[in-house]
């Protein structure tokens, strides 16, 4: 299907894109929204046709890879025929990122429907303080999400932590240890100044992957791998676990001379005026 290969005028080969299907979701987090949000106006979300004439021209310039996010990409009520339709494509990857409060239900049906790999966001072990990171989630849905996931036999399930200094770091050991005892791959994330936020000071939440590798180390050896998913996180293995622990650090590490990526938003006014 592939005619010409889509380079940017940096020489990088772009073949991996993520797709934002909308920018509505269940939860807050602290550190990606405002308390109180303004979405878009309706007409001005693309369809699902127009995400996926999106999606296939794409494919005809090589893309491999798609990912589909959000805001939430399970809030949105036509998600499931989306997936149909791309699972049609032939990608060598299909993968979406949730915050996991659907998976209960739609884990399986999003697995029938074609999609490969999900990373699901879980940023705390700890009831409360997940819903005070989240401000609506409850964890115990998201767990159960987690497990479904499992149940339903996707290619491959990572987990995504936001890690934030005096917030969540302390409960990095446990965030590995899940990990390990659900054999799910694990990545921390340093906090980037995306989104609008209202409550907390993101230069003081920092936390570098530096030192959230140095927390982990007091527990396990860590072992650099050059194994790539085709994104920003370096990859890290253990010597007696299956699971690999990723790090995105766009503080500490710029990544963008070799991202292989666009992203495209769901906000239709200029896309298809
Ligand atoms: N709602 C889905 C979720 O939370 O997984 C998908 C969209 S969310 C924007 C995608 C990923 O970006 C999540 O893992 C989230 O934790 C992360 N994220 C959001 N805001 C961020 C920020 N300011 N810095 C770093 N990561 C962020
Ligand atoms: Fe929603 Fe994901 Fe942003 Fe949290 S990180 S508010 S779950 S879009």
């Amino acid at each position: 299907m592939s005619q010409n290969k889509l380079t940017d005028r940096f020489g990088r080969t772009v073949n991996y894109v993520r797709l934002s299907v909308t920018d509505r979701c269940d939860f807050r987090c602290v550190y990606c929204m405002a308390e109180e949000m303004t979405f878009l106006p309706r007409q001005q979300v693309l369809t699902l046709e127009e995400i996926a004439r999106v999606a296939r021209t794409f494919v005809s310039l090589g893309t491999e890879k798609i990912r589909l996010t959000g805001g939430e990409p399970l809030v949105r009520k036509d998600i499931l025929e989306l997936v149909r339709e791309i699972g049609t494509y032939g990608l060598r990857d299909f993968a979406m990122t949730t915050n996991g409060s659907q998976l209960p239900t739609m884990a399986e049906p999003l697995r029938k429907a074609g999609l490969k790999r999900l990373n699901i966001s879980l940023d705390s072990l700890d009831p409360e303080k997940f819903a005070s990171i989240t401000r609506t989630g409850k964890l115990s849905r998201v767990l159960e999400g987690i497990d479904a996931a499992r149940e339903a036999e996707f290619k491959g399930i990572k987990l995504n932590t936001v890690v934030m200094k005096g917030g969540n770091d302390h409960e990095i050991p446990d965030l590995i240890e899940f990990a390990r005892r659900k054999n799910v791959d694990i990545t921390f994330i340093e906090e980037m100044p995306l989104g609008e936020i209202s409550e907390h000071d993101r230069g003081q939440a920092l936390c570098t992957s530096d030192e959230v590798r140095d927390i982990v180390r007091q527990h396990h050896d860590l072992i650099p791998t050059p194994e790539d998913s085709g994104g920003p996180a370096r990859y890290y293995r253990m010597p007696d676990s299956p699971i690999k622990v990723g790090f995105i650090s766009p503080h500490s590490h710029n990544f963008c001379s070799t991202c292989n990526r666009v992203r495209v938003t769901v906000e239709a006014d200029y896309c298809f005026a």
